[in-house]
């Protein structure tokens, strides 16, 4: 089941510039930033509720979210939605004729295990799945 939004990713030019909206004129908090070379991506992280925002700023420009950039512009990524059990939510999505990007679901190094949905089966809108480590 999901039951919650576990954060909505939003792709910038520069994450200075950005946080001068979302934490100095909005007034959320900065819980940490983070460089993800794996993806090519350093990530800022401003919880709001029982979920986050997570700004992406693309450090290559070849890179899938750089090309992204390139292309459409900042703006909304995706949106996270936190799943009880990912392989019965991706069985389900299945099942329903969803179209997945990953077949079964990634690991992050802390054990977060995700998935996305391609946005041609969520309404324009590219979903990311993620069941949180247990442990
Ligand atoms: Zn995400």
């Amino acid at each position: 089941m999901a039951h919650r939004i576990n954060h909505v990713a939003i792709v910038v030019e520069d994450l200075d510039s950005a946080l001068a909206f979302w934490r100095d004129a909005l007034g959320l908090p900065l819980s940490k930033t983070e460089d993800n070379p794996g993806e090519a991506v350093q990530i800022a992280f401003l919880p709001l509720g029982e979920s986050e925002i997570e700004l992406l700023q693309p450090t290559d420009p070849e890179s899938g979210i750089g090309r992204y950039l390139a292309k459409r512009g900042q703006g909304m990524h995706h949106v996270c939605v936190e799943v009880d059990d990912i392989e019965a939510t991706m069985a389900r999505l299945a099942a329903h004729g969803v179209e997945l990007i990953n077949e079964t679901p990634r690991v992050r190094p802390e054990g977060t295990r995700y998935a996305f949905v391609h946005p041609r089966s969520a309404s324009g809108v590219l979903v990311e799945l993620y069941e949180l480590s247990r442990a």
